[in-house]
């Protein structure tokens, strides 16, 4: 299937997934940049599987072509590896503009690199998509808040984010990004789409991505030390990844053009997720406190009126069923890698 339970095609056996086929004026042309990630992929698997004609622009950074090897071969789909901070011309009629390195350790790793991602390259998927009118949607984050003094938080909250911090180069690149959406429409018509993205989980994540839900599932998986940092009293809401790819769906394809929170408003304490997986995974790890991340958020969780609202749209897989599906697939992962030490 799609997550790679059977066997996957090789070079002299190409293996075309079946796809829904549509008509030519039907089947538009979608470019998904940072296709090849967590997040991308799901989504290409949606619009592959709808007949859509997909482009994938992707450097690799923190994607694997692994995680869309399965289209490699299909009539309807490209990858093309190139950085989004360099310009490129292509010829689409929507882009899902994904590529940023989302995890902590990730995007802290080149700051500048981090906001040249984000700068650069929304600005030039923006110059393109003003080029060939084209709608184009922003995945921003709920970073945007910062450490937010609101809870829980609406679109109409501005944040309080620290810009000289260990974590700026994410949440500013991501702010200036935003900006630059409404001004690109403002000035130029570019039809826009901003989600702000709240903590995302599933199938996929990679993982030496050093966040929370890999990390705790990794360790509890293998009876090794699950590792809080702090006392583990902050809190975060997790959704599972098929839910926002409906949500970013139907952002895209709804006439909402405003910032819209896709996010599953069930929060847990840090402390009480670590344990929960303990649970679910019946293992014997024990749980440690390292020393605390700097300007890591207190508390996190997506007010989603606006979403329900406009578009209809409210996650559906609840967390218990979301890790049981996440641990199932890094059990999975733990069997073909042998040991994995989480970053
Ligand atoms: P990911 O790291 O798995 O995917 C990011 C993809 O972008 C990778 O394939 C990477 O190789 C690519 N990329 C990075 N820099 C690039 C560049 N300069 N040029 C071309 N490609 C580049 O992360 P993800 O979790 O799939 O996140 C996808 C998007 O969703 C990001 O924009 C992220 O900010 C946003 N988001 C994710 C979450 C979450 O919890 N997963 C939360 C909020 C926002
Ligand atoms: N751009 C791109 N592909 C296109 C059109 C534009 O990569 O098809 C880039 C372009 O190189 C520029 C950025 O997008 O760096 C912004 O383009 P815009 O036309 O808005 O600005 P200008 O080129 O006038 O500075
Ligand atoms: N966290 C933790 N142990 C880990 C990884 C993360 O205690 O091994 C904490 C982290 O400090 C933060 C929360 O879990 O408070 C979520 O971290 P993640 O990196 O997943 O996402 P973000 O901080 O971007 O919400």
């Amino acid at each position: 299937d799609l997550l790679g339970r059977q066997s996957l095609p090789t070079a002299t056996t190409p293996y075309i997934m079946p796809t829904k086929v549509l008509p030519d004026h039907q089947r538009k042309k979608i470019l998904v940049t940072g296709g090849a990630g967590f997040v991308g992929s799901h989504l290409v698997d949606k619009l592959m599987m709808d007949g859509m004609e997909v482009i994938v622009v992707d450097n690799f950074f923190t994607g694997q072509k692994k995680n869309v090897a399965h289209w490699l071969h299909h009539p309807n789909f490209s990858l093309v590896v190139h950085d989004v901070t360099e310009p490129i011309q292509l010829e689409v009629d929507e882009i899902y503009h994904l590529a940023c390195p989302a995890s902590p350790p990730h995007y802290q790793y080149n700051p500048v690199k981090t906001i040249k991602t984000s700068t650069m390259g929304t600005l030039n998927m923006l110059g393109l998509a003003k080029r060939v009118r084209a709608k184009i949607l922003l995945t921003s984050t709920s970073e945007i808040y910062g450490d937010p003094k609101v809870h829980p938080q609406p679109e109409s909250y501005w944040g309080n984010v620290n810009t000289i911090g260990p974590r700026s180069c994410y949440d500013e690149g991501k702010r200036v990004a935003e900006t630059m959406m409404y001004s690109y429409k403002n000035q130029n018509g570019v039809d826009v789409r901003v989600a702000r993205i709240f903590n995302t989980f599933g199938p996929r994540m990679h993982p030496n991505d050093g966040r929370v839900v890999s990390n705790f599932i990794i360790q509890a998986l293998q009876n090794k030390n699950m590792t809080i940092y702090g006392e583990g009293k902050q809190t975060r809401s997790f959704q599972y990844v098929t839910d926002l790819v409906d949500g970013l769906y139907a952002l895209m394809n709804g006439n909402y053009d405003l910032p819209v929170n896709l996010g599953n408003p069930e929060e847990y304490s840090v402390k009480d997720f670590a344990t929960y997986i303990q649970e679910l995974t019946k293992s014997t790890s024990d749980i440690i406190f390292l020393p605390k991340s700097e300007d890591d958020p207190s508390q996190r969780r997506p007010d989603i009126t606006t979403a329900k609202r406009e578009l209809g749209w409210e996650p559906q897989v609840k967390v218990q069923k979301g890790l049981e599906k996440t641990i199932e697939y890094f059990a999975r992962v733990l069997e073909s890698a042998g040991e994995i030490i989480p970053t």
